[in-house]
């Protein structure tokens, strides 16, 4: 693409007085990492894209379904179909509509042990995931480090947002010293509008766009939260760390040390994830051992393995997500049966 056509792809971006030619060629330079890429990751990853951040790097464990399509902006009934991870289906689509920015996708799921190579080379993170373990990971790491973070959730017809600029403002664990009440909830049992979704990745990936050309007069510092159905708004301060703060006043980090942290977790939606171990997987192989046992499928990401009333999805790092129990143990057998204990 010559520089021409560039400057006509981002010509209403530019043309934006807080942006300007300035501020395009820096988010061209940014880095940016987005950690899930469900229903605010998604929305999130699209907005950043097509404003032109020239590179980033999408992190998601999980595989796309028919269920995500309600809200899940950047998938189509096709990837449901084939079970793509949703890291490589939205870079596919990222780069259908852009192609000059750089798409890393990252089939995995954030730990302590990779979170470095993961995030260390980010200049902004953005969180797109569904649970408060990984976002107090994160939390840690971006505190550890000095390096911005902007947590993003939403459910049912809520969402909420928080920018954390460490050494200026609060810290997640400064407003929520623990998982928040009411975090039970989750898109599974409470259901979403994506209109929430869309609402609260929208000003998260403007807050984004703020930090990135540098405009750090305009972002935000508190914590914001509305409801689009009841038609409610909330901000509390954020702009200064709480006294006592055990991550960003006592840097203790228990989250990035890895302290209590499950092997299996439970993943929503009927459903454990076995992550204890890496053990590459040859999908092509497994398929034929495990075709004598049930129904089974494979592509070069992703192995999908029926045994009633079971689904059994695994990765080629030898991480599954076992469908149709919440029971750990059911999980783990069924786990060592077929794969290996
Ligand atoms: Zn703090």
């Amino acid at each position: 693409m010559t520089s021409s056509e560039l400057d006509e792809r981002y010509s209403r971006q530019v043309l934006f007085r807080g942006i300007g030619v300035e501020g395009q060629r820096k988010l061209s330079a940014a880095r940016i990492a987005i950690v899930g890429c469900g229903a605010t990751g998604s929305t999130l990853a699209s907005l950043v894209a097509r404003a032109g951040v020239g590179t980033i790097r999408i992190i998601d464990r999980d595989y796309v379904e028919p269920s995500n399509l309600q809200r899940q902006s950047l998938f189509d009934e096709a990837d449901a179909a084939e079970s793509l991870p949703k890291a490589i289906a939205a870079a596919r689509k990222i780069a259908a509509f852009n192609s000059q920015i750089i798409v890393e996708p990252h089939v995995a799921d954030l730990i302590p042990a990779n979170i470095a190579a993961l995030l260390g080379e980010a200049h902004l993170i953005l969180d797109g995931t569904d649970n408060f373990e990984t976002r107090y990971l994160i939390n840690d790491f971006a505190v550890k480090h000095s390096l911005r973070w902007i947590y993003t959730a939403a459910v049912g017809s809520y969402g909420v947002t928080l920018n954390v600029l460490p050494g200026q403002t609060a810290c997640l664990a400064c407003i929520f010293s623990s998982p928040p009440e009411g975090t039970f909830e989750t898109c599974e049992t409470a259901g979403i509008l994506n209109s929430a979704v869309g609402l609260a990745a929208s000003i998260a990936a403007t807050e984004a766009i703020k930090m990135l050309v540098g405009a750090d007069q305009w972002v935000r510092r508190t914590l914001l939260s509305f409801d689009v159905w009841r038609n409610e708004r909330a901000e509390v301060a954020a702009d200064k760390p709480r006294a006592g703060c055990r991550t960003c006043g006592d840097h203790e980090f228990p989250h990035l040390a890895g302290e209590g942290r499950p092997h299996i977790t439970l993943c929503g939606r009927n459903s454990v994830q076995i992550h204890e171990r890496h053990r590459p997987v040859d999908l092509a192989q497994m398929s034929e051992l495990l075709k004598p046992h049930g129904a089974v499928r494979h592509n070069d990401f992703v192995l999908k393995f029926w045994i009633e009333p079971y689904e059994m999805t695994l990765f080629p790092d030898g991480r599954a997500i076992i469908k149709g129990t919440t029971d750990k143990t059911v999980a783990r057998s069924l786990y060592a049966r077929y794969v290996g204990s």
